[in-house]
């Protein structure tokens, strides 16, 4: 094999299981792509006994070395940071509490995580599920008939999220036989995958398994892209595989320090995902997990970047702003009711101006209600309660 074919656009580039089977774990591997200071070889050894270290040769190659910042660094490279961490658990979101069985995750309601596999293409720094990620394959034959059992014997459950570690790190073959069982079951009206193949290893994205997973829809995917630079034409590719076979794309994004916390970064990153089909879905603030204090960002710092956000771009590109929790995820967002009286709202725009609008309410009088509001708009009167440029519904 030619060292070409090893290199971006070759053969054994474009194939994922090269990518895979050539991932970097270890320092010398490393070395052999930069130059591995003293003390980032410290930091390797030390935090990979806590959580694995690996990357693949492409997230790889879209680091920039000359920036010890540098955002697709921070993300896969081990810090000795990870070590600092007073505040962090190991289960932050008591996953463990809500598993029946072995591999599941019923949290909610109407719909369970399955996680099927504790592999992934690169450790994320940030995984939220490091207690077990990197530290065994994939479920055991008797742990998927158990997930499924329970999936089957409760009715209440009509989406199951296939996601791990990253589901698709398996076969084709095994996923197949997974998918298929699953969509077996009548009250299981959809299924998600969570991967960030597309992100860490877009090759993976083939045409075989697109064709594959459209015979079981509905299946969404649901990936995680964090930084502008991430989306490449491997990715956007990746990406573009999946629409064609029917897949609706969705992005989480997790808000991370020194990676997407900043209002321009995340607008880049969320119109770029616009560009590429992709639906900006969550921004998670960082959960308080063991070794991630250095990403760490205080609420508001969400809360500022949706605010950049909200107006200012596509209103589809803004994603939801969330804190997952032990009880489930709470979405939270800038307030814009400034006040509420009878009969009548003030809410801010995205400029920071407020107006005044009638308040249907079932005790009042419609008369009373149009008295109470007099609509304004920053004391402006306007005749029809919309602004002079406002647009209907269809519009929006
Ligand atoms: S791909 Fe997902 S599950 Fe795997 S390490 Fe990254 S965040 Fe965790």
């Amino acid at each position: 094999m030619s060292g070409d074919d090893e290199k971006p656009g070759g053969t054994s580039w474009k194939d994922w299981r090269w990518q895979f089977r050539h991932r970097v774990r270890t320092v010398e591997q490393l070395a052999q792509h930069t130059q591995v200071t003293p003390e980032m070889a410290q930091a390797i050894e030390a935090c990979s006994h806590e959580f694995r270290f690996a990357i693949t040769p492409y997230y790889l190659s879209l680091i920039d070395w000359s920036d010890p910042d540098d955002p697709i660094r921070r993300q896969a490279i081990p810090s000795a940071d990870e070590l600092e961490d007073p505040l962090g658990g190991r289960d932050p979101l008591h996953e463990e509490d809500h598993s029946p069985v072995k591999g599941l995750v019923h949290m909610y309601p109407d719909r369970v995580a399955f996680l099927v596999t504790a592999d992934c293409a690169i450790y994320c720094r940030h995984c939220t599920r490091k207690r077990f990620v990197g530290k065994g394959g994939k479920m055991t034959d008797e742990d998927v008939d158990r997930g499924i059992e329970y999936i089957r014997r409760t009715p209440a459950i009509r989406d199951v999220l296939i996601t791990g570690g990253d589901p698709l790190v398996a076969s084709d073959a095994w996923l197949e036989g997974l998918i298929s069982r699953i969509r077996a079951i009548p009250h299981v009206e959809i299924i998600r995958i969570g991967t960030r193949m597309p992100v860490t290893m877009p090759q993976r994205i083939t045409q075989e398994l697109c064709d594959m997973l459209q015979k079981y829809h509905p299946i969404w995917v649901n990936t995680h892209f964090n930084h502008p630079r991430e989306i490449t034409p491997e990715s956007a590719a990746a990406v573009d595989r999946l629409l064609r076979a029917g897949i609706p794309v969705g992005n989480q994004t997790v808000l991370l320090k020194g990676v997407n916390d900043d209002p321009a970064v995340m607008r880049e990153l969320v119109q770029g995902l616009l560009k590429i089909r992709v639906r900006p879905y969550y921004l998670y603030q960082c959960d308080m997990l063991r070794g991630t204090a250095h990403f760490r960002t205080p609420i508001e710092t969400g809360l500022e970047i949706i605010r950049a956000l909200q107006g200012w771009t596509t209103g589809f590109a803004v994603p939801t702003f969330v804190v997952d929790s032990p009880i489930g995820k709470i979405p939270i967002m800038p307030q814009n009711l400034v006040e509420r009286g009878d009969g009548y709202i003030v809410l801010r725009n995205y400029e920071g101006r407020t107006v005044r609008l009638p308040n249907p309410s079932p005790s009042l009088p419609e008369q009373a209600v149009a008295a109470a509001a007099a609509v304004s708009t920053n004391g402006r009167a306007s005749a029809n309660g919309h602004s002079k440029d406002g647009a209907g519904a269809s519009g929006k």
